[in-house]
């Protein structure tokens, strides 16, 4: 359903990015990969890509999104190199858990810029190409944190409410130009970025790695599981598809009910 489209998804050598690239190039669309990590894994992964799916392109672009500079620029280049872009999936992240009164401020900073501010810098860079196109399809992985909070992740959550606030805004303008922009907000995934963080939680909250998961993680969501990336990537293909057309400046929860409390 998605052949001839170009998508970029940041964050994508990892996690819940690779796990929409991976779907959206078995919908056929060429896919720019970005993210951090060692270039001979990425190279692993992009030929991964491009066995399961022969006619879709995947080209890496290893752009720094902590620079707002490097996030216009990524868009940029992928114009440059595919013609054009139709799908912008904003994905990088990075979490910090700490109580606010010893929260390093480099790393709230950090937060803002990644989570928040790259996507603002990469919609921008898209929006032209996506109205002379009369066609745009924007997703923001932003978090049931988007919608909710929790305690000793201050940076995170204002930074995934204000990617709501932002998705909103961008459907208004994009809305008589074929462009959609709506937020997904999962609950938890299991990736490296939930991983690293039960340390940091049981720290705080001076409980055991396990009682995080039964009693931090988990028991936030209703139907005890985590939810996965394949589910992410389907919920994506059908955002950027013809069923998608009327939804904009949603924040849809995928969080197993853990925002119906
Ligand atoms: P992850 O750590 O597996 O992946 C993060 C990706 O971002 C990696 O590809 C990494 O290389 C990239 N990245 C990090 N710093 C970067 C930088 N400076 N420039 C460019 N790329 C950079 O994490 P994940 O769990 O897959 O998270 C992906 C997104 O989903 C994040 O925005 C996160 O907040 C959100 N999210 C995750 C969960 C979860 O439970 N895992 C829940 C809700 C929301």
């Amino acid at each position: 359903p998605l052949a001839g489209k170009v998508a970029i998804v940041t964050g994508s050598t990892s996690g819940i990015g690779l796990g929409i690239a991976r779907a959206l190039t078995r919908a056929g669309a060429d896919v720019v990969i970005n993210g951090l990590g060692d270039r001979k894994e990425i190279d692993f992964v992009c030929a991964e890509l491009e066995k399961g799916c022969p006619l879709s392109r995947i080209a890496y672009n290893g752009a720094n999104l902590m620079d707002g500079n490097e996030a216009r620029q990524l868009v940029k280049d992928t114009i440059a190199d595919f013609g054009q872009v139709d799908i912008l999936v904003n994905n990088a992240g990075i979490q910090h858990v700490s109580p606010i009164e010893t929260f390093p401020p480099e790393k709230y900073d950090a937060i803002i810029a990644l989570n928040l501010s790259s996507a603002w810098h990469t919609i921008r860079a898209a929006f032209p190409s996506m109205k002379e196109n009369g066609f745009g399809r924007i997703i923001n992985v932003a978090s049931a944190h988007g919608l909710v909070a929790s305690p000793f992740k201050s940076a995170y959550v204002a930074a995934k409410h204000g990617v709501v606030g932002l998705t909103k805004t961008v459907a208004l303008e994009g809305a008589e130009h074929g462009i959609t922009c709506n937020a997904v907000c999962p609950g938890y995934v299991w990736t490296p970025l939930v991983e690293n963080q039960i340390d940091d939680t049981a720290k705080a909250r001076g409980i055991s790695r396990d009682e995080v998961i039964r009693d931090v993680l988990l028991a936030a969501q209703p139907n005890k599981r985590f939810a996965t990336v394949e589910e992410l990537g389907a919920l994506t293909v059908f955002l950027c598809g013809p069923g998608g057309q009327s939804i904009t400046g949603t924040a849809l929860p995928v969080d197993g009910g853990w925002t119906a409390h």
